[in-house]
């Protein structure tokens, strides 16, 4: 079966910047969804912040691999309860590819635990992506080095907790260098974060950019059962432990108690 893809994209400045309309007339989250379906490997579909509950209602969630999200200048209308529902999927081993200016995202912040922040510069320079991971199954077909002519600068330190794997790092043609391609993993969902992708330039159009899209689901992809629960935290009884045991010493709970959350 194709890995089950949503494309979510904020859906907000192509409809008030007429650059990204004309680059992306039927909005950047399709645009990457069809890249996607270029790949038989892969059934991407689209999801937007206008859509009732943001259009990732549990059910289609359940039904998800792998969730792609862009944002940018509305992560704070994006619903709190919409953001833990999509943390529990990505616990319980649904893929999340988070790109470019998602690195300040509700969803992104909550997973890594911290700012997520970095420097940016919005000047069309060009970006040269260096593969620092040569076999990774996210670089796979891919040159040693691609470059963007037209992006935002984004420079490191990056704020976010060392990664699994860096895949790639980008030099920008002001000076920075930025860790583009990172992997991490949290509870059984993989996630990718992957820089490019400002909104006022093609980039999304690019080969080498759509390639790492594909690659990446597949690798984000988590082909087990779902974890129906993944914040279960069951209290154990002294009856059922593997081992015979007596209860010793003082004790908070009693038994049977669900315990504090
Ligand atoms: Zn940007």
């Amino acid at each position: 079966m194709a890995i089950r893809t949503v494309v979510w994209g904020e859906n907000v400045h192509e409809h008030k910047n007429r650059t990204v309309a004309e680059l992306y007339p039927r909005g950047m989250h399709q645009c990457i969804a069809d890249a996607l379906n270029a790949d038989p490997a892969i059934s991407a579909t689209t999801a937007t912040l206008q859509e009732a509950e943001h259009g990732l209602p549990a059910a289609r969630l359940a039904q998800t691999d792998v969730l792609i999200w862009w944002g940018h200048a509305a992560h704070g209308d994006v619903r709190d309860d919409v953001v833990d529902r999509v943390a529990d999927a990505v616990w319980g081993g649904m893929g999340l590819i988070v790109l470019h200016s998602g690195h300040f995202s509700k969803i992104f912040k909550k997973l890594m635990g911290a700012p997520c922040n970095l420097s940016w510069r919005e000047a069309g320079e060009r970006e040269r992506l260096w593969l620092t991971s040569r076999n990774h199954p996210i670089a796979a077909g891919l040159p040693d080095h691609f470059e963007l002519e037209n992006e935002e600068m984004y420079g490191d330190p990056f704020g976010v907790p060392d990664p699994l794997e860096t895949v790639f790092v980008s030099w920008f043609q002001g000076g920075e260098v930025f860790r583009s391609g990172l992997t991490y993993r949290r509870g059984a969902g993989n996630i990718f974060y992957f820089r490019p992708g400002h909104e006022t330039y093609p980039t999304y159009h690019d080969a080498n950019v759509q390639l790492v899209l594909r690659n990446s689901v597949k690798w984000a992809h988590n082909p087990a059962a779902r974890i129906a629960d993944p914040n279960a935290a069951p209290n154990r009884p002294v009856e059922s432990a593997l081992e015979p045991i007596t209860a010793r010493g003082g004790s908070l709970h009693v038994a049977g108690e669900e315990g504090f959350r």
